[in-house]
Order: C-alpha cells, then sequence, then structure tokens
C-alpha cells in the first residue's frame, strides 16, 4: 500500500495488478505468510481500477483473484478504522492485522 500511495498518478494503475506478498520466520527459515488484502484495501483497489491481485496465502502459495470476485475479510482493524471515520473518538487502534493498510 505504502508503494502506492507514493504514486501521484493514480490512472496509470489502471488495469494494473497488485502484488501482496509477506514473509514470516517460521522455525527459523522464511517462509511466505497470509498477505491477503482486506475488505478496506479491496475497496481502495477498486477505487483505483486495479483487476488482479496476486497475494501469498497461510500454505504459502501465490494466489490471483480477480479484484471484484474477490472475497475479502474485514478485519478487526478495519472495523475499527470504520468506526473512527465515522466519529468514535474512544479508539485504541491494535496490532496491524491487514498487512497491506496496517488496519
Ligand atoms: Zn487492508
Amino acid at each position: 500500500m505504502d508503494a502506492i500511495n507514493k504514486i501521484k498518478d493514480k490512472s496509470r494503475l489502471r488495469k494494473a495488478s497488485i502484488w501482496s506478498v509477506r514473509w514470516k520466520k517460521v522455525n527459523n527459515e522464511w517462509v511466505l505468510g497470509n498477505a491477503k488484502p482486506c475488505k478496506y484495501c479491496r475497496s481502495l483497489m477498486i477505487r483505483w481500477g486495479i483487476k488482479h491481485v496476486y497475494y501469498s496465502d497461510d500454505n504459502g502459495v501465490i494466489q490471483k483473484e480477480n479484484i471484484n470476485n474477490m472475497q475479502s475479510k474485514l478485519t478487526s482493524g478495519s472495523v475499527i478504522h470504520l468506526r473512527s471515520n465515522l466519529g468514535y473518538k474512544d479508539i485504541s487502534f491494535q496490532r496491524p492485522i491487514c498487512y497491506n493498510c496496517k488496519l
């Protein structure tokens, strides 16, 4: 997400694909971890006109999905973010759950 935020001309993203891959360390070995974009990321990607997303799943396998068909979860971080957008002030941010938007 940070990389995308740095792109000023978002129209260049049209029909682009996005890669979301995360590495985690298990038993001193680096393996792919789940980096599926959450519902909040997905809505941003749709707005930017991105067509496909590649992401690593829990089994370390790269998945490719059409963004319109992707079943994204609303992470508890997304819920907190949405609530704060609605004006709730007593929101405490917990550890990030979605790797992409840090929510
Ligand atoms: Zn996200």
